[in-house]
Formats: C-alpha cells, sequence, structure tokens
C-alpha cells in the first residue's frame, strides 16, 4: 500500500514552513521546488563570508509573530542606523510640504471602506488624478504605492490597495530591525526542525484529487495525502495543474494577481562615509520614481547601503546589462550621498522580477478590478486542496509576518493543527 501523508504542504517559504512546524505530531510532508527553503527569504554572502539578506531583511515591533519566532531561535536584532539626515533626491523646494500631503493620502485612503461605491471601478492612479494635491505630493504619494506595492498605479484598483494597506497596521517603522544572523538564517533554522519531512528540489507540477485526498506530483513521483495546502504566491500556484480542473471561480481567483517586480542591491563600503557628512544614508529619489536606500551597516560586518528598485523602474532597469545596472546605482548614490558612493569595495544584486519559483516580490497584487472575492475565494479553497501565503493574509499581508500568520492559519483550519 503506498504511503498517505496526513498533510503535503507545497512551498518552504515562511508560509509553508510555518503551516507545517504548526502540523508537527501530524504525518506531514514538505515539497519544495528550489534548491533551498525560505522562497522570498534568501540570503547570499560577501566575499569575506558575510552572509546578507537579498529578499526579505526587515521587522518591526509591531510584528509579533515573527519577533517572537526570532527570539526563540536566538537571533540577533540590529536597530537599522536611522541617525542623521535623510534625503529626497532630487531636492525640491516644496519636499516637506509634498511629504506631509502625501501622508495624508496614506492615512485618508487607509480610512475609505474598499467597498465604497465611489472607488469602485477606479484604478490608484485615477483615485489620485482626483486628489486636489501638489504635483510634488502626488509624485510621493505615487512613489511610496509603486515602491511598496511593485506595480505601476494604472494597474492597482484602489479597493484592492484600500484594503491590503488597512491591514499593514505597524506604529513603528517597518524598517525599525534586521537581523544580524540573517533572516533567511531563521527559515534554515525552522527546516532543521522539520528533518527528513522537507525535500528541496521537489517542484510541484500536478495536484490530483483521488478518493482517500490528494496525489501530488513531484520529481517524477506522486506523494499521496489527505489534504494538501499550495503555500506558494497566487501566480505560482496558477501555474500548477490541477485534476479535474479547479472549479470556474477558484481558478479566476487565481488567474487576478500579478507579481511584483523589484530589484534588492547591497552596496558594501569600506566605512560609512555618508556619516561624515550628518547623512542617515535613507534616501528616497523622486526622479526616478521607485528607487530607495538606507544604511544596514552592522558593527564588525562593514559598511552597507541597501537599495531598492522597485515597480516600473525595475522593469525598465532590468533591462540594462549588469555592469550598466551597477554604474546607474552608483551614480545615483553618488548624486545624493558624495562621491565616495563610487568607491563600493562589493556588490551583491538580486534581480526577483519573474522570479523563477516566486515570480517576483514583495508580493503578488490583484489586477483584475472585478475580482473583489479573489481572496476569499483563495482561502476558502477546493475541498482537500488549500491555498495559504503572505498575499492572503488578514495581518500584513506580503510581510514574513503576513506568511507566518497565514500559514498557521490555515493549520488551524484544517483541524489538524497542534495546540502549542
Ligand atoms: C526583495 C524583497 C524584499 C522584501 N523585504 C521584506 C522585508 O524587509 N520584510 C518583510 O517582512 N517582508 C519582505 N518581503 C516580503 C516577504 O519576503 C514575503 O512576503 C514572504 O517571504 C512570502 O512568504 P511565502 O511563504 O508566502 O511565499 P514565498 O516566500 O514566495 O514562498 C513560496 C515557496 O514556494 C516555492 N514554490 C513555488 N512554486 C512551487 C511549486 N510548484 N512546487 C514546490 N514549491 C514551489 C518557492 O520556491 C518558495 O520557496 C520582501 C520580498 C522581497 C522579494
Amino acid at each position: 500500500m503506498p504511503h498517505i501523508h496526513d498533510v503535503i504542504v507545497v512551498g518552504a517559504g515562511f508560509t509553508g514552513l510555518s503551516a507545517a512546524l504548526a502540523l508537527t505530531g501530524r504525518d506531514v510532508l514538505v515539497l519544495e521546488a528550489a534548491d533551498r527553503v525560505g522562497g522570498r527569504v534568501e540570503s547570499a554572502r560577501f566575499g569575506d563570508g558575510t552572509r546578507v539578506d537579498t529578499g526579505a531583511q526587515f521587522v518591526c515591533d509591531d510584528m509579533e509573530n515573527v519577533m517572537a519566532l526570532l527570539r526563540r531561535y536566538g537571533k540577533t536584532l540590529v536597530h537599522t542606523p536611522m541617525d542623521g539626515t535623510s534625503l529626497v533626491q532630487p531636492p525640491g523646494p516644496d519636499d516637506d510640504d509634498a511629504y506631509l500631503q502625501s501622508r495624508a493620502l496614506r492615512l485618508q485612503l487607509r480610512r475609505l471602506d474598499p467597498a465604497d461605491p465611489a472607488i469602485a471601478g477606479l484604478t490608484v492612479a485615477d483615485w489620485l488624478a482626483r486628489q486636489r494635491v501638489s504635483t510634488g505630493a502626488a509624485r510621493a504619494f505615487r512613489s511610496t504605492v509603486e515602491g511598496l506595492w511593485c506595480r505601476p498605479i494604472g494597474e492597482l484598483p484602489m479597493w484592492y490597495l484600500v484594503s491590503n494597506d488597512r491591514r499593514i497596521t505597524n506604529k513603528q517603522t517597518e524598517i525599525q530591525y534586521f537581523v544580524g544572523e540573517t533572516i533567511h538564517s531563521l527559515a534554515d533554522d525552522m527546516a532543521a526542525d522539520l528533518g527528513d519531512r522537507l525535500l528541496t528540489g521537489h517542484p510541484v507540477r500536478q495536484i490530483t484529487v483521488t478518493g482517500e485526498g490528494v496525489g501530488v506530483t513531484a520529481a517524477g513521483r506522486m506523494f499521496l495525502a489527505r489534504q494538501a495546502i499550495v503555500a506558494v504566491p497566487p501566480v505560482m500556484a496558477s501555474r500548477i495543474a490541477f485534476e479535474p480542473g479547479l472549479p470556474p471561480p477558484l481558478a479566476a481567483a487565481l488567474g487576478a494577481w500579478r507579481s511584483g517586480a523589484v530589484i534588492k542591491v547591497q552596496v558594501r563600503y569600506r566605512r560609512p562615509f555618508w556619516r561624515d557628512d550628518g547623512l542617515s544614508g535613507l534616501v528616497a529619489w523622486r526622479d526616478p520614481l521607485g528607487l530607495f536606500s538606507c544604511d544596514v551597516s552592522r558593527e564588525g560586518a562593514g559598511a552597507t547601503l541597501v537599495v531598492f528598485i522597485a515597480g516600473p523602474l525595475a522593469l525598465s532597469w532590468r533591462q540594462m546589462r549588469e555592469p550598466a545596472l551597477r554604474q546607474a546605482i552608483l551614480d545615483r548614490l553618488a548624486g545624493a550621498l558624495g562621491a565616495a558612493a563610487r568607491e563600493a569595495e562589493a556588490i551583491v544584486l538580486r534581480d526577483w522580477t519573474d522570479d523563477r519559483w516566486c515570480g517576483g516580490g514583495y508580493g503578488d497584487t490583484i489586477f483584475d478590478m472585478q475580482a473583489r472575492d479573489a481572496e476569499d475565494i483563495l482561502r476558502a479553497g477546493a475541498g482537500p486542496i488549500h491555498f495559504a501565503c503572505a498575499e492572503l493574509s488578514p495581518s500584513f499581508p506580503c510581510y514574513v509576518e503576513g506568511a507566518i500568520v497565514a500559514g498557521r492559519a490555515v493549520a488551524e483550519a484544517i483541524g489538524v493543527a497542534n495546540s502549542e
């Protein structure tokens, strides 16, 4: 008789790892496509061996589940250095006013109801065009939205942004801390706790509903289980074949998403030269839109700036060859922080756009204006097949915190989770 697991979890990002660990004591198998765990949490090393997060990196006190996990696994929290002057580039006479107006717009959108008929059928660009704010403020707001949601505002439904943003409830800045050992090392530790119940290098190609549950095809084998948790972003889930086909509303709900475009760059220097001029290293560019840097230096591990290239800018800049892209980044840093920015010792560049197994970052967003119930439909799943990912989280969607919440919630919902 072939072995039948209680649950097969597809994907070993934080959602899948959290779901699987919540199911310990049960017969769980995690199948991960890549040859590593973590998904959009990933790391690389500089030449001297220093490990840096090339995917998710930052956490804050308001993200209580990830903070508790970091404490439990003995990780070191490093305060993101923010002393000194932050810059807007290029500077303009109305920067302060534009920033305040842009913040007011974000607060205004958080007070909106996603079901408000006044925003039905509007993209974020449509809504923004109707607001009485200065050009500078509109640009600052666009920069925030495209920088965080990594898609052009002309394709984001306003109701989606409202629904998503009201679940991001941090009072502290979301870049309050990063993890000394890397947040990726936390994923590795969680995977170690799962031991041989996790198989990497097992891309799931098909899920077949059987009389007893599901048959999950990966690496040329079929694994059997009573239930499956598909813990991958919606765009990735839409690439798995389901047999029989998913009910049409569920298939449509999976098809309503697009992956975000983002390039993350860590630039290493001999010393944090920007501090000599009283600068924090935190720079928000208004031109080009979608570029942001901050200081992630830490004691004993060198001076480092992290640079994010997000949304339409990532789509455009990734067309460059890598040396030209590196030069474009150093040029912008030098324009803001001084010529010393050109003297980088090392650069680690990670383009997440169209990533083979995650699709992009920071998360998938809904582009289909009509897909108001897509998240609810996905959370409901179909028989023994359940969907979970950071995107579907009731809190902090598209963050590591959201992935942990979503993973534990699905384990709880299928009724076989541990009570610990
Ligand atoms: C550059 C970048 C920076 C970010 N910064 C932050 C940050 O600072 N703080 C923060 O909280 N969040 C950040 N995020 C977002 C955060 O990383 C994600 O929200 C979170 O990690 C998503 O977890 P997940 O498990 O839901 O999905 P994923 O991490 O995408 O995990 C899905 C897993 O499923 C696997 N998979 C996909 N298809 C298959 C298949 N067919 N078969 C088997 N396995 C499959 C993938 O390989 C992957 O391991 C960032 C993301 C990016 C890309």
